[in-house]
């Protein structure tokens, strides 16, 4: 820190020249293939530029198991021209190209941070869009790259001019300013540690708020350098910076971040209160069990394996708690799973009430079932959060919704959550990137376990975050798995609750006992049905039934309800589907050992599995491998891809291990488990 606070430090100079081409990313392969071999574009607007361009085109998937400089091999990879793919390993950093030039929504999708750092590290210093994505074009700013919608800058690039550095920061608020002008976020947070930069005070005046806004307001950062927090209120709109209780990432984020710490702050340094910073190695412990032969003889897999590799190394060096694989055994050195997926562990064991939380996933308000404010942040934040224990935001505006009435017999959060998603608000975006309070009686009447799977799918809402006001259930929990005194677990409910007049931008409710068991058809998970309503049997191939969102004790006992009523019968799963049972953590496998669940698991022929994220991030037992496999499953999101390229349905647990016993997607019905030959195959 000290040395930190001495480093020199300037601010870009009042004008920037891009020495270097400009690569055009055209609908026409033929002129990019052009302009790869060293042919410059004149530029006319009348050539097509494509649109749409998605994070996953400039760097794919498996692109992102590098994660340091060699990504500069690979910028654009995934980016198709007409049919064809005309960009290769190399060829951007070759060309020579200091500029990116393309249509309409660049950088949509995944907010992976490895597309903008693989364009850097290929030479790209400004990219050029009609317009951008928000997530996309922080990431750039954060990344020092430049981004601009202004097409007259083309010319002038051409002539070889500076480009004033105001043609960069007009329009933006003092913030996103200052880290333009310093050249990325962590260059912006040495100026705030060195005091050469002061970020705007909020004086928010009197106003009654919500339960997010008041943790917000208790974490306000109002000086860093002086290490001040804490302001009375705040309101939407608001930003500035608030001081985080807890850090965590998995080995798809961590490498980057520990290669960005070693470039930026020094290999030997130490992040700041390593106490408070989690590691995870949850992703991919399975791949190797499911990634193809055509990948692993393109040494795919040896890459994958190095980011586990990279981030004991970080947390070793750093003395950060590493939540690990099981040891490999055997004579294949398969590994056997996880100690726990990230979200899970967060909340049997480390997330309070009141708290700020960041993780590097989307699923990170998973966390706020315990009443706290948790969300999801790029590699950058991450890495900058080791240093200054904080992150930037601007408070969201807030969405109340309700579910009120009580539940027919068999209804899980899940269904709650299904419905919730097919609600006009929520399908047509309107609540991306806001904050979801879940509140009403059918919600306080849930465990924390399935109030998670609630919070937990904010990020399907496409939520900033959403959270539950903490209760006696909270507390309840607190005292039983964690032992905690219930004096000490009571206390942190102090204050934390939504003023009776907050604002929220929309009250929805919801009715649950107008409910019936739902699944989501394959695409999205706003395809939401009840089960009723599907019009055709479906027939299952695969159930899948475990991830953050549906591996918790509390989706065992679902799980266990249902299979033992058919254990009982004498009934096994049906003999066309294969069903997997994956646990979220070791606690939660010690969980469903001690009440007998594995032998009811095992007598009705499930496959069990040891916790990882596997299937659900195509990466374990579980996925499909062709178009035509039909999968039921308890996870939260069935886009296209995400566990294989089969069709996926999601489905409450109750529903996912009553239809691997039936062969056919179908709702629980208690006593009523049969299995029924199938004659319906669903169209492709
Ligand atoms: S289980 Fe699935 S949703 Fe949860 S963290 Fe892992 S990959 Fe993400």
């Amino acid at each position: 820190m000290e040395s930190l606070k001495s480093r020199k430090l300037e601010k870009l100079p009042p004008s920037v020249r891009f020495d270097g081409r400009i690569l055009f990313l055209t609908e026409d392969p033929a002129l990019l293939h052009r302009q790869l071999a060293g042919e410059d574009l004149a530029w006319t607007p009348a050539i097509k530029l494509r649109d749409d361009i998605s994070t996953d085109e400039i760097t794919p998937a498996y692109i992102c198991y590098y994660y340091d400089e060699t990504l500069g091999q690979f910028p654009y990879l995934g980016l198709k021209a007409g049919s064809e793919f005309p960009v290769v390993r190399g060829s951007v950093k070759q060309g020579g190209f200091a500029v990116s030039v393309s249509g309409k929504r660049r950088g949509k999708g995944s907010s992976r941070e490895q597309s903008p750092y693989a364009e850097t590290m290929a030479g790209i210093r400004l990219v050029i869009a009609e317009n951008i994505e928000r997530i996309y074009r922080e990431n750039c700013q954060n990344l020092g790259i430049f981004t601009s919608t202004d097409f007259s800058l083309l010319e002038r690039l051409r002539r070889g001019e500076a480009i004033p550095l105001s043609v960069f920061t007009a329009g933006e608020g003092d913030i996103t300013r200052g880290i333009i002008e310093y050249g990325g976020l962590f260059q912006y947070n040495l100026a705030r540690l060195q005091g050469k930069v002061r970020v705007p005070v909020v004086a928010t005046p009197k106003r009654p708020m919500t339960l997010a806004e008041k943790i917000l307001a208790r974490h306000w950062v109002t000086d860093l350098a002086a290490d001040a927090i804490g302001v009375p209120y705040v309101k939407p709109g608001d930003e500035g910076f608030v001081r985080t209780d807890i850090r965590f990432s998995h080995e798809y984020v961590t490498p980057m971040a520990a290669i960005f710490w070693r470039d930026y702050v020094g290999q030997d340094e130490k992040v700041v209160d390593p106490g408070s910073i989690f590691f995870f190695r949850d992703h991919l412990t399975f791949l190797e069990l499911a990634m193809t032969d055509e990948r692993k003889a393109e040494g795919l897999l040896d890459v994958a394996l190095e980011l586990k590799k990279k981030q004991e190394e970080f947390a070793a060096d750093q003395g950060i708690h590493l939540y690990g694989e099981l040891p490999r055994l055997g004579r294949n050195m398969v590994a056997l799973g996880s100690e726990a997926i990230c979200h899970s562990k967060m909340l049997e064991q480390h997330a309070l009430p009141g708290q700020i939380i960041i993780g590097s996933d989307s699923h990170t308000p998973h966390s706020g079932a315990m009443g706290c404010v948790a969300f999801g942040v790029g590699t950058t934040a991450i890495f900058n959060s080791w240093l200054t224990k904080d992150v930037r935001i601007k408070v969201p505006p807030s969405v109340l919704i309700k579910v009120v009435g009580h539940p027919p017999k068999g209804i899980t959060a899940k269904d709650f959550m299904l419905q919730i998603l097919r609600h006009p608000y929520v399908k047509s975006g309107k609540a991306i990137g806001k904050i979801v309070e879940y509140a009403g009686p059918a919600v306080q009447a849930l465990s924390i376990d399935e109030r998670a799977t609630m919070t937990n799918m904010a990020a399907e809402v496409g939520a900033f975050t959403g959270l539950i006001q903490p209760d006696e259930k909270t507390v309840d929990f607190l005292v039983r798995e964690r032992g905690m005194p219930r004096a000490e677990a009571e206390g942190y409910l102090d204050a934390l609750f939504s003023d009776s007049d907050a604002e929220y931008e929309e009250v929805i409710t919801i009715d649950a006992e107008a409910l019936r068991p739902m699944v989501a058809l394959p695409g999205d998970p706003g395809n939401g049905l009840f089960i009723s309503e599907l019009g055709k049997q479906v027939k299952v191939d695969i159930a899948y039934a475990g991830s953050c969102t549906a591996g918790k004790k509390e989706d065992m006992d679902m799980y266990a309800r249902v299979l033992k009523e058919a254990a009982d019968a004498g009934q096994r799963i049906h003999s066309d589907v294969k069903f997997y049972i994956q646990f979220g953590s070791q606690d939660v496998k010690r969980y469903a050992e001690g009440r007998g669940y594995l032998d009811i698991f095992r007598k009705v022929g499930a496959e069990i599995i040891e916790p990882s994220c596997g299937a659900c991030i195509n990466a374990g037992p579980g996925v499909s491998y062709d178009r035509e496999t039909v999968t039921v499953s308890a996870i939260n999101r069935n886009f296209p891809g995400r566990s294989g390229p089969g069709q996926l349905y999601l489905a409450s647990p109750y529903t996912t291990a009553a239809s691997a016993l039936a062969g056919y997607i179908t709702a629980w019905e208690p006593q009523r488990i049969e299995s029924t030959p199938r004659t319906v195959r669903p169209a492709p």
